[in-house]
């Protein structure tokens, strides 16, 4: 059996297929494999969620699919695999509910996992591209430019788009597309937005905070909250990562649209943010008490930088007190605090995405075995399929699954 792409599902692929028996070749194209593990949260590695959330996973696919994909493997079993059988205890971050290794180094789950595939004997073959596949009755032929490669099974483990100085830069979506799949056409996804440098907003470079945004995406509203971070191009941070598909997937608002459809997609990609917990009902309610500084009311709940922007932007001088504010000041504020439309012109695309929407849909495969319903004996796992989850381990835990799910059925008897 060849799996192809040693990255986080492929190397779980072929470490079950290897665990059942299999005589597996896992074929990378880059010198070492798993090279995104190794970048992973900020080099830490979140490897996976304390809590599962399907809900905030995106696909153009039938949800169930996806849930039952992602349920296969629990997360408490998933978390014994990296603790007991590759030895890496796992540590909660109590803020933000992500396991790190206990170690805080990413390279010890990217090692762990080759050394366990070696372990249970998987065959590595680096430095391998491969080009094409065919089905070659019986089994297939793999194409590489060194030459052919036959394997009677073939797990397809090659990620998306998304950065892909590590490997992943779409050959394996287009082997899949030769297939026939109904592929969900892919966009940049979990990737920093730009700001309107207009917008004066690369002054407040470096201000963080937590906000809560929302945006529609098509019919569905998505609202995201967390860490917001200004950038000097625009705005980063997880509430921006999570929200930023609603921009990427309605990329060209200017061209091709006129009119009511060209006001729709601009809709579509219109993200407010709410800077702090407060509401207009509190907001209203504290400036109603009694007399204060605006700016150090404002201060209270937001950052200086960021109040003072606010304020400018509201039309509210900088020495106004909350008693002599204006009706239209006031609610002009309250807007700009509550409800604030991000100028967002783009977004930094699959260089800096950390996952790809879309891919092949989760409808071309059989939910349990993960094969292919155009080609028996071609299996797909991981970034390659069309599903990501939010920040926070939940695109491991989506590898993970589905890495091990295709590499148990690729050694059933057929
Ligand atoms: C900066 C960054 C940080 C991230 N941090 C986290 C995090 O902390 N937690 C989290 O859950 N997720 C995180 N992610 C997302 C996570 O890394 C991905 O969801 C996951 O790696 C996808 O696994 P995959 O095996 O499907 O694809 P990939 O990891 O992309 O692996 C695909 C592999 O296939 C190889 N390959 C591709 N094409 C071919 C070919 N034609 N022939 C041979 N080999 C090929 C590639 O070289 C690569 O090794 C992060 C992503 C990025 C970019």
């Amino acid at each position: 059996m060849a799996v192809v792409g040693a990255g986080a599902a492929g190397l779980v692929a072929a470490i079950f297929a290897a665990s059942q028996g299999a005589d597996v070749l896992l074929i990378e194209r880059t010198a070492d494999g798993g090279r995104k593990i190794l970048i992973s949260g900020g080099g830490r590695c979140n490897v996976l969620p304390s809590v599962p959330a399907p809900e905030r996973f995106v696909t153009d696919s039938p949800a169930h699919l996806m849930r039952g994909m992602l349920k296969s493997w629990p997360l408490h079993e998933q978390r014994a695999f990296f603790e007991r059988d590759l030895g890496i205890p796992l540590a909660l971050e109590e803020a933000s509910g992500k396991l790190f290794p206990q170690s805080n180094r990413a390279r010890d789950v990217r090692d762990g996992l080759v050394a366990l595939a070696r372990d249970r004997g998987v065959r590595l073959q680096f430095d391998t591209l491969v080009t094409g596949i065919v089905a070659s009755a019986p089994g297939f032929t793999l194409r590489t430019p060194a030459g052919e490669i036959t394997a009677m099974r073939v797990i397809l483990a090659t990620g998306g788009l998304s950065v892909p100085a590590t490997g992943s830069d779409g050959t394996g979506l287009r082997i899949a597309e030769t297939f026939g799949h109904r592929m969900v056409e892919t966009y940049p996804a979990l990737t920093p937005l730009l700001g309107n440098p207009a917008a004066g907003h690369t002054a407040l470079a470096g201000v963080s905070l937590n906000a809560r945004l929302r945006a529609k995406s098509g019919r569905r509203a998505v609202e995201t909250s967390g860490g917001f971070l200004f950038t000097h191009r625009g705005y980063s941070g997880p509430s921006v990562l999570d929200i930023s598909h609603v921009v990427t997937r309605h990329p060209d608002v200017a061209s091709g649209f006129s009119g009511a459809e060209a006001s729709a997609k601009a809709a579509s990609r219109t993200i407010r943010a709410q800077w702090s917990p407060l509401g207009v009902r509190e907001w209203t309610a504290r400036f109603d008490a009694p007399s204060a500084s605006v700016a150090s009311l404002l201060g209270r709940h937001v950052p200086a930088r960021l109040a003072e922007q606010l304020m400018t932007e509201a039309g509210v001088p900088a020495d106004r007190r909350t008693s002599s504010l204006r009706r239209s000041e006031r609610t002009a504020l309250i807007d700009k605090l509550t409800s604030y439309e991000l100028p967002v012109i783009g977004d930094e695309g699959y260089k800096k995405a950390e996952v790809t929407g879309g891919g092949v849909a989760l409808d071309a495969i059989n939910q349990r075995t993960l094969e292919s319903k155009r080609c028996p004996g071609l299996y797909l796992c991981g970034e390659i399929l069309d599903a990501f989850g939010p920040i926070g381990g939940h695109n491991f835990a989506w590898a993970w699954a589905t890495g091990r799910a295709a590499g148990l059925a690729a050694t059933e008897p057929s």
